[in-house]
C-alpha cells in the first residue's frame, strides 16, 4: 500500500519509514506542501499521514486543499500541539468529507501510528455520486395523512446496564398507503412549520392509548415522548399530556423529552409546560443534552429529573481523550444534580461497557434495537419472549 506523508521535521521521515517498512507499505514523504500536493494528485495514495504544523501553509490548510480536489483517501492527523487541537482538526477534516482514521499526538506516536497504518485498504478517490432529490411532503398532504390516521408510533427499546428493558421512546413515523414508513425527519419539523404539531401528538397519543393492553404487556417503567416547543400551547399540550397518563395508569409512567430550541421557543411557555408536566405526575427529561439547543441554563430552569445525553457524545467517545472527560464531567454534573442519566445512540459492545461502568443508568442505541413497530418490541422485548 501507499502511504503519503507531509510534515516538514527531516527526523519524521526515518520514524515513519520504519513503520511503513515493518508493514510493507510504500512511504512517499514530503517536506512541503507543494511536494505532497502534487504527488497526491499523480499517485492517489492509500493513506496520507498529515502534520498540523508546517509553518505558513498549516495542515488545514492542506486538508481543506484535498477536501476542495475531492481526494478521499483515508487521513491521519498528526500534533505536537496537544489532544485539544488534533480534536478541532479531525472535526474540520470530517466535516469535509475526508475520512479521518485517526488523530495522533506525536508524544505518543509509537504506540498510536502503527496500528493506524496497518487498517489501510484501498479506498475510492472521489466521493460517491450524491444521492436523488429528497421525499417532498407538504402542510396539506401531512394534515389528510394525519387525519387518514397513517401517524404510526415506532418504539425504541431503553435498557438498563443487564440488557433488561425498563423503558421505550416513542418516536413518530408516517405510514404511506403503499406501505412505505417515513421517519421523523420528514414529519416533524414540517409539523412544526405548518402549524400541525398538535394534530400529530394527539393523533400519535391515540394511537398509543388504544395500544395500552399490548403495552401492559411490556411491564415498562416509563414510556417516552417527545413533544415540541415551537409555538407552544401550555394548556393544550398538557391536556395532551394528562389524557396520556391517565390513560396508561396502571400500564407504565409517561415521561416527556423536550429539547429547548432556545431561538424558537418561548421560555416563560416552556417554563409553565416543564411545571405543568411534573405537577401532572410526568417525569422531564432533557433531550439531546450537549447540543447547542439544550443547554445547562435549561438545566438550571426546568424541573427535569432525566437527562439524555446527546449520540454525538457517544460516537465520539473513543476518538480523543477529551471526548471521555467530557462524558465523564456530564455524568459528575448528572450526579450532583440526582438526574437519572440515559445515553443514547449506543452502537456497539465497547460503548455500552464503558457509559455502564462510567455510571450511566439507561442505555438507548441500535445495539438494543432500532425503533420499531410495537409487535416486534413485544416479541422481541415481552415478558413472554
Ligand atoms: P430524538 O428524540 O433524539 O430521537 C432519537 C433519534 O436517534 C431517533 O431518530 C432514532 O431513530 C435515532 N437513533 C436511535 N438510536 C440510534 C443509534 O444508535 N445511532 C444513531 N445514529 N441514531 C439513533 P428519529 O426517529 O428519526 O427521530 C428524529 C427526531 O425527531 C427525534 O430525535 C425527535 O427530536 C423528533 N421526534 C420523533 N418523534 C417525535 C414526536 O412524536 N414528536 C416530536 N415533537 N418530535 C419527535
Ligand atoms: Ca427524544
Ligand atoms: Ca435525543
Amino acid at each position: 500500500m501507499q502511504l503519503t506523508c507531509l510534515d516538514d521535521d527531516p527526523r519524521m521521515e526515518r520514524t515513519l519509514r520504519r513503520f511503513a517498512g515493518r508493514l510493507g507499505h510504500e512511504l512517499r514523504f514530503h517536506g512541503s506542501a507543494d511536494a505532497f500536493k502534487l504527488d497526491v494528485l499523480i499517485n492517489p495514495p492509500a493513506l496520507m499521514v498529515i502534520d498540523l504544523e508546517l509553518g505558513h501553509e498549516t495542515g488545514v490548510d492542506v486538508v481543506l486543499w484535498l477536501s476542495q480536489q475531492a481526494i478521499r483517501a483515508p487521513l491521519v492527523l498528526l500534533s505536537g500541539h496537544g489532544d485539544e487541537l488534533l480534536d478541532t482538526a479531525r472535526r474540520i477534516a470530517s466535516a469535509s468529507g475526508l475520512p479521518v482514521l485517526g488523530a495522533v499526538n506525536k508524544a505518543s506516536m509509537v504506540r498510536e501510528l502503527p496500528p493506524l497504518l496497518e487498517r489501510i485498504a484501498p479506498s475510492p478517490r472521489h466521493t460517491p455520486p450524491a444521492r436523488g432529490a429528497p421525499f417532498t411532503l407538504d402542510g396539506q398532504r401531512l394534515a389528510a395523512h394525519i387525519h387518514a390516521g397513517r401517524i404510526e408510533p415506532f418504539f425504541q427499546p431503553i435498557v438498563a446496564g443487564d440488557g433488561i428493558l425498563r423503558d421505550a421512546e416513542v418516536l413518530t413515523r408516517l405510514r404511506l398507503p403503499d406501505g412505505e414508513v417515513l421517519g421523523a425527519q420528514h414529519i416533524v419539523p414540517l409539523a412544526e412549520s405548518s402549524g400541525l404539531i398538535p394534530a400529530l401528538t394527539e393523533a400519535l397519543f391515540e394511537s398509543l392509548l388504544a395500544s395500552r393492553e399490548t403495552l401492559a404487556a411490556l411491564a415498562l417503567d416509563h414510556l417516552s415522548v417527545n413533544l415540541s416547543v415551537v409555538q407552544l400551547d401550555v394548556a393544550l399540550t398538557t391536556a395532551l399530556v394528562r389524557r396520556l397518563i391517565d390513560g396508561l395508569t396502571g400500564c407504565c409512567d409517561v415521561r416527556v423529552e423536550l429539547t429547548e430550541s432556545a431561538t424558537l421557543a418561548d421560555s416563560q411557555a416552556v417554563r409553565e409546560l416543564g411545571a405543568q408536566l411534573r405537577l401532572a405526575g410526568a417525569s422531564l427529561a432533557m433531550d439531546d443534552f450537549g447540543t447547542g439547543y439544550s443547554s445547562l441554563r435549561a438545566l438550571a430552569e426546568l424541573p427535569y429529573d432525566t437527562l439524555k445525553v446527546d449520540l454525538c457524545f457517544v460516537a465520539e467517545l473513543f476518538d480523543s481523550h477529551k471526548a471521555e472527560r467530557l462524558l465523564g464531567a456530564i455524568l459528575a454534573l448528572c450526579d450532583s444534580l440526582g438526574l437519572q442519566v440515559v445515553a443514547e445512540g449506543v452502537e456497539t459492545i465497547a460503548q455500552a461497557e464503558w457509559l455502564c461502568d462510567a455510571g450511566v443508568d439507561r442505555l438507548q442505541g441500535y445495539l438494543f434495537g432500532a425503533p420499531m413497530p410495537l409487535d416486534e418490541l413485544v416479541s422481541r422485548f415481552g415478558l413472554d419472549a
